[in-house]
This record gives structure tokens, sequence and C-alpha cells, in this order.
């Protein structure tokens, strides 16, 4: 049984409209501490939305988001705390061309004052050689891969300390010889223990990984489950539909 104690991310009745567009319909989703969940779903469904409401790059329409039972939603939350949480891997990587790819991992704690400059070196450091990548701690971006630019991505993101991280088809950018090694990266955060939302793509990463996949159309989540049930049986129609043109 779940209590409201094991939720880390609670959504209740989130709508999200852009003028009278409405996107997100009305989801509500309860994502445990350590739990990974894959989000699928067509484009244009309001994948990307979700998520952004999750760490509040979008404000919600109605409806209120809870993280560790602390309501996000609310006008008088502190943004940058929550953001501090919660770290977001994006489809095109922004890295900052102009740093080297050490300077990009130590920016944020650093201008945030959370660590002096020697320790987010040296956080810097442990998390390029967690993601492969010690040896390119001098390198400026452009000198890496989209595989490699991603992964100093994935550490940007670490170096915040997050205890849930968000991924946004953080490997659709790059050439199919390279998704494995962003996706054993992710694999790996996920073994130890991170809460995460990942819209994906990669069927075959949802699902090996995913405790759960949730299933977004027209702005609602239309089916949820573990992947079994979700992808090998899917009961909703337009599952079955969404499973048969990517698998
Ligand atoms: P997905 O990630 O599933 O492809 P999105 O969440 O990006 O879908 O978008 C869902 C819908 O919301 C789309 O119709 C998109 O055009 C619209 N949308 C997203 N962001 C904005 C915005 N900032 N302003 C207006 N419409 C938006
Ligand atoms: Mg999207």
């Amino acid at each position: 049984m779940t209590t409201e104690k094991d939720v880390k991310i609670h959504v209740k009745g989130l709508k999200k409209s852009f003028g009278h567009v409405h996107v997100l319909k009305g989801i509500d989703a309860e994502i445990k501490a350590g739990e990974v969940i894959c989000v699928i779903g067509p484009s244009g469904s309001g994948k990307s939305t979700f998520l952004r409401c999750l760490n509040r790059l979008e404000e919600a329409t109605a409806g209120e988001i809870l993280v560790d039972g602390q309501s996000i939603t609310e006008k008088s939350s502190d943004i940058d705390k929550i953001r501090q949480h919660i770290g977001m891997v994006f489809q095109q990587f922004n890295l900052f061309p102009h740093y080297t790819v050490k300077e990009n991992i130590m920016l944020a704690p650093v201008e945030l004052k959370l660590k002096s400059k020697e320790e987010a070196e040296k956080k810097a450091l442990e998390l390029l050689k967690r993601v492969g990548l010690a040896e390119k701690a001098d390198a400026k971006p452009k000198q890496l891969s989209g595989g490699q630019q991603q992964r100093v991505a994935i550490a940007r993101a670490l170096a915040m300390e997050p205890d849930i991280m968000l991924f946004d088809e953080p490997t659709s950018a790059l050439d199919p010889e390279m998704v494995c090694e962003v996706l054993d990266v992710m694999k790996e955060l996920a073994a130890e223990g991170m809460t995460m939302v990942v819209v994906t793509h990669e069927m075959g990463f949802a699902h090996d990984v995913a405790d759960r996949v949730f299933f977004i159309d027209q702005g609602v989540i239309m089916e949820q489950g573990t992947p079994e049930e979700v992808m090998d049986h899917p009961k909703n129609e337009r599952t079955q539909s969404f499973l048969s043109k990517v698998l």
C-alpha cells in the first residue's frame, strides 16, 4: 500500500492551457521515491508540457503538484529551491559553448553558492568519471560528440544533487550509434534509486527500465501500468494504435 509518505511527486487534477488551447486536461499521478516513470505518447499530446509543469517551467492553469508533500504550484512556493532538487535534461543539450566541460558542470553550484569552487570542481570530476568522460574535463562542448555532450548535460544536472531527474526525449537529437551510451548512464541512475520521469520514444528502454509507463494522449493519461501491462497488453484502443506505429 502506498502512503502519502512514500509519494515523491503527487499530481492532482493538473490542467494547463495556452490561451484557449487546452493542452493538459486533468492529470492525476502519484510517483513514488525511486520510481522510474516513462512517458510515451504521440507528438503534441502534452508530454513536454507535463514534464515542464513538474519543475514549474510552466505554470499550471489548475490543479496542484506536491513534491515531498509540499506544494510547488502555489504562487508563494520558492521556485529556486524547488528546481535545486529537480534536475532536467532536454533533447538539446544546451551546454555553454565558451566554457569547458568541467566549468559547465561547476557553474550552477558555484553561482548559487552551494559549493566552493574547489568542492564544485571535485564533484564535477567525480561526475565526469561516473558518465565515462573523465578525460574530457578540459574540452569545450563542440569538441565532443552529441552523445558525450548529452552525458555532460546529465552530469551538469546531477551537480545540483537533485533527488528527482526529468528527461525530455534525451536521445531524440542523437545519431543512432550514440543513443546507447546515454541510455546506459540513465539506466545506472535508475539502478541507484533516482526518482525519474522520462519522456522517450525509446520503447526498449521504457520496457526494460520503467517501473510504470504513462501513455499520454490528448492531454490526459489514457493508460498507465507496468511496461508489460501498457506495452505488451494495452487495453486502450489509442495505446494499441500508438504502439502499432512505433514498435
Ligand atoms: P509533446 O511533448 O507531447 O509533443 P507538447 O507538450 O510539447 O507535446 O505540446 C502539446 C501542445 O501544446 C501542442 O499543441 C503545442 O503546440 C502546445 N504548446 C506547447 N507549448 C506551448 C506554448 N508555450 N504556447 C502555446 N502552445 C504551446
Ligand atoms: Mg515534447
